[in-house]
């Protein structure tokens, strides 16, 4: 007879999961996913192209319901899970029976910051991170008002564009003193800043937000040294929280997110975590590419295979279009090792690779982002680059072209 398995979470990770399960192990579990949001799994990265108007919203759905289907899997969107009885093997979900399960994998993912500050709950703040917010900044924008979008990373860059070309008026606001300060060094950020504003966003660094003004809804938002910007509405874009909460409570290990193993196995038996709610080796990603490559491994896991996670290498991709950002490894270059940089400010192109030990370990890429993947590659391969040094800056073609002449 199949074990149960219980998946909690309806995202990417868990739609991996089950991809990657169904084929090397179909049958061996009866496998129910449940799921909070009111919609079958969706790619989330595309919700910046949603708002920007590039993609419909009924096109990001991951698999159609006839897939889960073929799988065998029993789906139940719209329902959330409250608490998991490590003893009894048993998960509740709210307003229906509690599910017994065998093995148990959490996949909950994340839950946008909103700042503590003074006006934070007023009416008309907002957060940028499923398909329901979404729709409520798209009317936002129908209506042409006026939005500040708070955090100038890859979130806020992405909310910012898309509320602009949707016809609100933006302003992007931002603690640092560089756009993307995690994935881009000082030019490259530069060229960004330049380039986001050529759309029309209107981009303050260095402000911080100290409070929100407004009586029942938010009608300004002032910064510490004072400067107001009058605003409809506030869209929070500051960063990610792991959402540990069922673990948590459920006494599961817990730091800043689940702790797992190298199978993505947490401190609970039989109990595993994988995605944006885990912390493996004290990093919790906030991108796609590992919470899949952690699926890869844990279906292997749990298909009887052997197999281990042992961290991943992350590069980030603006989705802003005519604004083309990626970045990777040790983009900033850390003490001993060497850069090359290309930066052609008018041009709107910044090249920079870092490379220590006769191996590229970081690359940033702005204007020109053609030959990104192979950089990754080389990044992540750590293969010795002395042979295509020379032309390397230039790009994969030239060096296939140097070594075939
Ligand atoms: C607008 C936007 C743009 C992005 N762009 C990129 C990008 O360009 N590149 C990139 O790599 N990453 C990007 N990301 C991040 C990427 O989407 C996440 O890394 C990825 O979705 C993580 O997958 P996950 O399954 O761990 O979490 P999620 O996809 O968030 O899925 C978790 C699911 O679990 C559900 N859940 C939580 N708790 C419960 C509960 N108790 N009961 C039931 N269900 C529950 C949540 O509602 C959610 O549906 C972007 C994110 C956003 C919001």
């Amino acid at each position: 007879m199949s074990e149960p398995l219980v998946v909690v979470g309806n995202g990417m990770a868990a739609t991996r999961l089950v991809e990657e399960l169904t084929k090397i192990a179909q049958g061996r579990y009866a496998i129910a996913v449940i799921g909070d949001e009111p919609r079958l799994a969706y790619n989330r990265v595309l919700l910046s192209s949603v708002l920007a108007g590039e993609t419909a919203s009924h096109d990001i759905e991951l698999r159609p319901a006839s897939w889960w289907r073929d799988r065998g899997v029993t789906l139940k969107y719209g329902c959330l899970a409250t608490e998991i009885d490590v003893g009894r093997r048993e998960l509740k979900i709210a307003n229906e029976e509690s599910i017994a399960f065998s093995r148990l994998v959490l996949a909950t993912g994340s839950t946008p910051l909103r700042l503590k500050v003074p006006g934070a709950d007023l009416a008309g703040v907002h957060t940028f991170r499923d398909s329901r917010d979404v729709d409520l900044l798209l009317t936002l924008a129908a209506q042409k008002k006026r939005v500040v979008v708070v955090g100038g990373g890859l979130l806020g860059l992405e909310a910012a564009y898309g509320l602009a070309k949707a016809g609100a008026a933006v302003t992007l606001v931002h603690l640092m003193d560089r756009l993307m300060e995690r994935q881009l060094d000082m030019p490259a950020a530069e060229l960004l800043r330049s380039l986001v504003e050529r759309k029309g966003i209107k981009v303050l660094l260095n402000a911080n937000t100290a409070c929100l003004h407004g009586e029942t809804r938010v009608d300004g938002v002032e910064l510490s040294d004072g400067r107001r910007i009058d605003a409809d509405a506030v869209i929070f874009a500051a960063g990610i929280r792991p959402n540990v909460v069922l673990a948590k409570d459920a006494g599961i290990p817990v730091n800043r997110g689940i702790v797992v193993d190298d199978v993505m196995q947490t401190g609970a038996p039989d109990i595993f975590a994988l995605g944006e709610c885990a912390e493996h080796r004290g990093n919790c990603y906030g991108l796609v590419e590992p919470a899949y490559e952690q699926a890869r491994v844990l279906a292997q896991h749990l298909a009887g295979g052997a197999a281990s996670y042992s961290g991943s290498v992350v590069a980030t991709n603006l989705k802003v279009s005519g604004v083309s950002v990626f970045s990777a490894g040790d983009f900033m270059g850390a003490q001993g090792t060497e850069t090359i940089v290309l930066n052609d400010a008018r041009g709107g192109t910044y090249k920079k690779l870092v490379i220590s030990d006769g191996r590229l370990t970081g690359v940033v890429l702005v204007g020109d982002v053609g030959d990104a993947l192979w950089y990754l590659e080389l990044i992540r391969s750590r293969q010795p680059i002395a042979r295509i040094r020379k032309d390397m800056m230039f790009g994969r073609s030239l060096v296939i072209r140097s070594e075939a002449a």
